[in-house]
């Protein structure tokens, strides 16, 4: 599960976090995304995340042990900044698949979609609009609540925004380093070819975990 609140990092976790391999090559989602973005922003990117958060433990763990004095606001930050990007990313990396075209989701996923948006491409249309529209650095989100049902939204960086005890599913990375030295500034056009890539089944099982 992904949190907002720092605090509820800090009393959520103490384990650290490990830098999970792509579930594919590096080339495998290309045309849409190149190698040289997946190996940037797997091997450099995402273990930043994950050394950033293990370091941000390692503090807080010698604080509460009275080995050192910190800034307990400032590690609580790095803390949830850092865990949040880490999770998502590796996400992220499941929630894709090797491209082909009209990869809309079929069978019960399909259903669940036209039942909470009317069709997938009103849906489609509202997690583009979301993706686009993030302010800097974000991602949209695919939530389901505890009611069961489908909510569009928006991540700030990796940790602003979040509904706190809503289960992501799907989610797209915008920040800059997700689609700059393939599609430099044209968001919209990195947003339009990542459908094609979309893992309906990683995300079905996702939507069928209970929360
Ligand atoms: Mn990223």
């Amino acid at each position: 599960m992904l949190v907002n609140s720092t605090i509820l990092v800090v009393y959520m976790t103490n384990k650290k976090l490990e830098l999970s391999p792509l579930p594919y090559d590096y080339d495998a989602l290309e045309p849409v995304i190149s190698k040289a973005v997946m190996e940037l922003h797997h091997d450099k990117h995402h273990l930043a995340y994950v050394t950033g958060a293990n370091n941000a433990l390692d503090k807080l763990q010698k604080i509460r042990e009275g080995q050192i004095e910190g800034d307990l606001k400032a590690i609580m930050r790095d803390l949830s900044f850092n865990y949040n990007g880490a999770k998502l990313h590796e996400m992220f990396w499941n929630n894709m698949k090797p491209a082909i075209e009209n990869n809309n989701p079929e069978g019960w996923i399909s259903d669940k979609i036209d039942k909470n948006f009317g069709s997938f491409d009103v849906f489609k249309k509202e997690f583009s609009a979301a993706a686009v529209g993030v302010e800097g650095s974000g991602w949209a989100v695919l939530w389901k609540n505890q009611d069961n049902e489908l909510i569009v939204g928006q991540v700030e960086k990796h940790n602003l925004l979040g509904l706190n005890g809503f289960e992501p599913v799907l989610v797209l990375d915008v920040w800059e380093h997700a689609y700059y030295l393939d599609y430099q500034n044209k968001r919209a056009d990195y947003v339009e070819k990542w459908w094609k890539v979309v893992n309906w089944i990683d995300v079905g099982n996702k939507l069928a975990k209970s929360i």
